[in-house]
């Protein structure tokens, strides 16, 4: 079977630009997914070496080899800075910029007329810079198996095809070719070309509409200002099952916070909350939750626990929040804390039941004079 090389590489340059174009549209819709924009850049240099080869096949020049070389290592290397940025979230300028520096490298044999040599070394770092790519989707693994293994492996895959095509020319041995290397290694290369760019282009997308809901799915559920998990995420967690005798639910609601904001401001008024979310959490047990069920009102959720430990986790909350001394621009400021608990029971409780319960006993701490921690009267009555 004899295979059109023109014909192949028009379409590597048609899927390269569709796909960049797909990304400069999703970022457009997405600017904070900088990485697309990165990556549509890097399909563009790529678009622009296939159009650039081209010429060159029917014209070998100096200037077109260079160019070539040059944007083809350019676009690889933006590759690996939008993979890197992908993973991470960080900049892509340093593994641009270091991938870049291949250019050294490759860029003298083609000006001084070796343009063999110059392939092999084009050929051989737009493999390295391949599985530097690849390598970056396999450290991200964690985020979604499949996905991202598919990815390292069709980068990879074109990676040994370049590889491949380095190998090749070295074979030959050649330093001065005087026309585009053609063999069977480069018209394999292309075919994987087509064929991963389709792939990584899919397996990337769906990657990234994943990452977008994992994201707004986990902003549904948290809250804000404070980073606990907010009243949905507590129902979503424990409002479905019954409240077993040994979880206890502790609210929490800040002591006269209204005259705090009040007198120091909206904004000081949120750090006094942080604070007390800081305070909240770093009292818990793995299993435990915590969540701001709204304004300066919390919730615990305490599992395989006694009403002694309860009492001593609400305490030691309320005394190390007492003592919290928070500056502000007119000088430090403490605030105060009641709670309420209440138990599940031994045939099981709505969480609804266990939350009002407590909610109950809140109050009858506020009512006895605030920063105290009182217990269900159902649950002593139980
Ligand atoms: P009590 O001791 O009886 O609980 O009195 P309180 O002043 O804490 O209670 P009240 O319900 O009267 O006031 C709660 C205040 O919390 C009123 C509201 O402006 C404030 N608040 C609610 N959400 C936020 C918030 O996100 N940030 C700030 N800074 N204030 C908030
Ligand atoms: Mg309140
Ligand atoms: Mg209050």
């Amino acid at each position: 079977m004899s295979l059109d090389y023109t014909s192949l590489l028009l379409a590597v340059g048609f899927s390269a630009a569709c796909l960049g174009l797909t990304l400069f549209g999703m970022w457009l819709t997405a600017r904070s997914e900088r990485f697309l924009l990165t990556w549509a850049i890097s399909l563009l240099l790529v678009v622009g070496d296939i159009f650039v080869y081209d010429a060159y096949i029917d014209m070998p020049g100096r200037l077109l080899g260079i160019a070539t070389i040059a944007l083809l290592l350019l676009g690889f290397s933006t590759m690996l800075g939008a993979a890197y940025q992908f993973r991470t979230g960080g900049s892509p300028v340093r593994r641009t910029v270091l991938g870049s520096l291949s250019l050294v490298v490759a860029l003298p044999p083609m000006a001084l007329g070796y343009d063999g040599l110059g392939f092999m070394f084009e050929n051989t770092f737009a493999a390295l810079l391949l599985f530097a790519t690849a390598r970056e989707y396999w450290k991200g693994r964690d985020e979604a198996p499949a996905l991202t293994i598919g990815i390292t492996a069709l980068y990879s895959a074109t990676a040994t095809s370049f590889a491949l095509c380095a190998m090749v020319l070295a074979w030959d041995g050649k330093l001065i070719l005087g026309h585009a290397p053609s063999n069977w290694a480069e018209e394999l290369s292309l075919i994987i070309v087509i064929a991963s760019m389709t792939g990584i282009g899919a397996l990337s997308l769906a990657l990234n509409q994943g990452r977008l809901a994992r994201h707004h799915r986990r902003n549904a559920l948290t809250d804000p200002l404070t980073g606990l998990l907010n009243r949905r995420a507590l129902f979503d967690l424990h409002g479905n099952g019954p409240i077993g005798a040994f979880t206890a639910v502790v609210v929490f609601d800040l002591d006269s916070f209204k005259a705090i904001n009040d007198e120091f401001g909206h904004a000081t008024g949120d750090d006094v909350l942080r604070v007390f979310a800081r305070e909240l959490t770093s009292n818990l047990r793995p299993a435990d939750s915590a969540a701001r069920m709204g304004g300066e009102e919390f919730a615990l959720v305490l599992k395989r626990t006694l009403p002694e430990t309860v009492e001593a986790t609400a305490e030691r909350i309320r005394t190390a929040f007492a003592a919290c001394r928070i500056e502000t621009e007119d000088g430090p400021l403490t605030c105060t804390v009641s709670a309420g608990f209440a138990f599940g029971t031994n045939d099981g409780m709505s969480f609804d039941k266990v939350l009002s319960a407590a909610d109950k006993a809140l109050y009858a701490a506020k009512r006895d004079g605030r920063n105290r921690v009182a217990a269900s009267a159902f649950r002593r009555a139980s």
